[in-house]
């Protein structure tokens, strides 16, 4: 492809909803057909939401052509956005009733048996057995032929006809029947975990209450435009995101963050769609339209990743190629080898052949690592854990080490101002009038702080100008005119404005376990503001938790200065602290961790530490509800600033992980159990069928269960 010009290709990307797309065997088939189809670049299906992603490019392929080939599987396809035109559901239902025909006639055909009536006319039932069940069946297996795949369809088929060759009416009877009733009762499970994984994720109202010169009116959501005043009534969910601009409630947001306590709103906070408004009145300014609300993305991220297929998928995927395969040649050999080598009975050995060719479909196999998946990935998302694919469950599950970020991560984030220690004689409310100066412009927490305490005890910020801030530092600009800088020790040292008496009140506030703020002017430094912030509660025990997951080292990493950072380890039972860092030490020292531990997860803020948490193997932001960027970047996102979320994913993880395992078990011992069973004979046709069916609705019954793991 590369004489093709990249410039002129459209790069386009869609999502098609797909009709029909059950199993792995529909998206080995897709795969064949796309690859000889021209323009198409990329597309990742998923099973579990019955969507199909396509990358392709637009000046070669229209959407429809990719409809028309996926048609063309005996599968339905249309635009995710647009509705089909209406669901044609005769055919299920024709299908339905053949399959309850067929097993009426079974029925007749074996009391027939029992009662000793005439075998030609229970012979004549079996056979209208199989006329009834068989051509759905059929028909299927056509078209995987016609695109060169052994599917369960083909199996079943060849299963069928080969008990009817030998005259074994009954039993190819009992086969069509039963796998017609396995795939409906595989269907309706599937369907009902689709419903259950999906009802977690449709949360917002379809109108909103806009108010306008005219009163209140309802709205359609997606009429409603940036900038629109909403009320959101008592009780009520929030419809769109906006910023509250009059009134006050509590808002549980749950729904979104997992947080279980409800959240005091007022004005100038933002509040999320899907959140349950409490007991008051709150008029909202919308600040974002339906499409891209913090609930949208959250929907759009966790299809994305449920689209993706994590190592444990692939593999599994791996092994089912060769699996089919490596059953119909041992089934070969099984009909074959008996009877030629050592004159066997022919009908015995066929017989046992066919039910190998049952039981060679790896669906259970192949649909319960997905299901798994999906299914935790739902479950987590519920709980304010989002997590951006598969891939990330597993890798959280071998991870031997965290780093925290220190500020706004193992603690509150929201420091105070507790001294101020001037030097040369100073006045302490100049230097937090300069110092506020400049931290008008930082969104930093010291900044927040200084700020805070100059408003409380009324002191006027001076008017800062040209501020440039230097990330894990501190913050330089004019105040009056003059130059001001301000910021950590490091910062001072290269600057070299400290001095033995710089350094005595340095040691004074470090012995405290405090953060220093060093504040000059003109070349000369004023004095210290000292500020501290507080461990978050739920710190030691997040830590203890994650300990009791197999995690063996818990590392700090932060800006500020050692001993400020030891008091709050020491608090949190934190093993290693690595203070005085810049961001870009930040990603060096998580380089240096997976050298010594393997897999490395980071927790930071996602903003700030982004660079530290790509490094990481698993970079996990805490708090992003509203902040898009740090929803983005992160492997994992917890909506919520909460620290028990944290146990919670790598739990979640190392539960998938054991509950894959235990679904490929079940599978692979059921699998053997009747390639034994088959070979000595005591396996027949329709324990296969069954037992093939049984292993796939156990397994995801199993794997659903990750929706409500906590
Ligand atoms: P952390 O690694 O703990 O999240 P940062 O990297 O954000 O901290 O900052 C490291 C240090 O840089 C802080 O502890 C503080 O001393 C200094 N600093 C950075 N920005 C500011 C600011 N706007 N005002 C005061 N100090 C700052
Ligand atoms: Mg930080």
């Amino acid at each position: 492809m590369t004489s093709a010009c990249t410039v002129c290709r459209l790069h386009a990307e869609s999502t098609f909803r797909i009709e029909g797309m059950d199993c792995h065997e529909e998206v080995v088939a897709l795969e064949r057909r796309f690859r000889n189809l021209p323009g198409l670049e990329d597309f990742a299906a998923d099973v579990m939401g019955q969507r199909l992603h396509v990358k392709y490019d637009a000046a070669r392929l229209t959407t429809s052509a990719i409809a028309d080939a996926v048609g063309g599987l005996g599968m339905r396809a249309w635009l995710e956005h647009e509705e089909p035109i209406g669901i044609d559901r005769r055919p299920e239902r024709l299908r339905q009733s053949l399959v309850w025909a067929s097993g009426a006639a079974i029925a007749a055909g074996l009391a027939l048996e029992w009662t000793g009536g005439p075998p030609s006319i229970a012979r004549v039932l079996f056979v209208a057995a199989v006329a009834a069940g068989a051509p759905i069946t059929a028909w299927r297996a056509l078209h995987a032929v016609r695109s060169r795949a052994l599917d369960i369809n083909v199996l079943m088929l060849a299963a069928a006809t080969g008990a009817a060759l030998l005259g074994q009416w009954a039993e190819a009877a009992a086969v069509v029947f039963l796998f017609g009733v396995a795939h409906t009762l595989e269907t309706r499970t599937l369907e009902r975990a689709r419903l259950a994984i999906g009802a977690l994720l449709d949360l917002t109202p379809a109108e909103a209450l806009v108010r306008g010169a005219g009163g209140d009116r309802r709205v359609g959501i997606d009429q409603v435009a940036i900038g629109d005043l909403i009320v959101v009534r008592p009780g009520e969910k929030v419809p769109l995101d906006g910023r509250v601009v009059a009134g006050s409630s509590s808002v549980n947001q749950a729904p979104i963050t997992g947080e279980s306590m409800p959240v005091d709103k007022a004005a100038g906070d933002e509040v999320f769609a899907g959140t349950v408004n409490g007991h008051g009145a709150l008029d909202v300014e919308v600040t974002r339209r339906r499409r891209d609300t913090t609930l949208a993305r959250i929907i759009h991220l966790v299809e994305r990743a449920q689209a993706q297929r994590a190592p444990a998928q692939a593999l599994v995927e791996r092994f089912a190629r060769v699996y089919t395969p490596a059953m119909l040649a041992l089934a070969l050999a099984v009909a074959l080898a008996p009877p030629l080598v050592a004159g066997a009975a022919w009908p015995t050995w066929i017989y046992r052949a066919l039910v190998l060719l049952v039981i060679s479909c790896p669906c259970a196999l192949v649909i319960s690592t997905p299901v798994s998946i999906v299914a935790a990935l739902a479950g987590a998302a519920r709980k304010g854990v989002l997590i951006k694919g598969g891939v990330y469950l597993e890798r959280t599950g071998e991870v031997r080490c965290v780093a925290f970020d220190k500020t706004g991560t193992l603690t509150r984030g929201t420091p105070e101002l507790v001294d101020i220690v001037p030097l040369d004689g100073a006045a302490p409310e100049a230097i937090v009038a300069m110092a506020a100066a400049i931290e008008t412009r930082s969104t930093h927490p010291i900044a927040r702080a200084i700020l805070k305490h100059a408003s409380a005890a009324s002191i006027p910020p001076a008017r800062g100008e040209r501020v440039t801030s230097f990330g894990g530092l501190g913050a330089e600009g004019l105040v009056d005119g003059a130059p001001v800088l301000l910021g950590n020790h490091r910062l001072f040292e290269e600057r070299k404005l400290c001095s033995p008496r710089v350094h005595d009140a340095l040691d004074r506030i470090g012995a405290r376990g405090l953060t220093p703020v060093l504040v000059a002017r003109d070349g000369v430094t004023l004095g210290v503001i000292a500020v501290a912030d507080r461990a978050r509660a739920s710190g030691r025990d997040a830590i203890d938790l994650l300990r009791r997951q197999g995690v063996e080292a818990i590392v700090m990493l932060t800006g500020d200065n050692a001993r400020a950072a030891k008091t709050i380890a020491d608090e949190l039972g934190v093993d290693e602290v690595r203070a005085e860092l810049l961001p870009q030490d930040k990603q060096a020292v998580v380089q240096e961790l997976r050298g010594r531990f393997g897999a490395v997860a980071m927790v930071g803020d996602g903003v700030n530490d982004a660079p530290a948490l790509a490094t990481a193997d698993v970079g996990i932001a805490m708090g992003v509800a509203g902040s898009d960027a740090a929803l983005e970047t992160a492997d994992i996102a917890l909506m919520a600033d909460e620290l028990l979320k944290l146990p919670y994913a790598f739990r979640l993880s190392r539960k998938t992980v054991r509950n894959i395992k235990a679904n490929l078990t079940i599978s692979l011992v059921m699998k053997a159990a009747f390639v034994a069973a088959a070979i000595m004979g005591v396996a027949t046709l329709w324990m296969a069928v069954l037992a093939d069916t049984g292993a796939s609705v156990v397994v995801i019954a199993n794997a659903l269960r990750l929706i409500r793991a906590d």
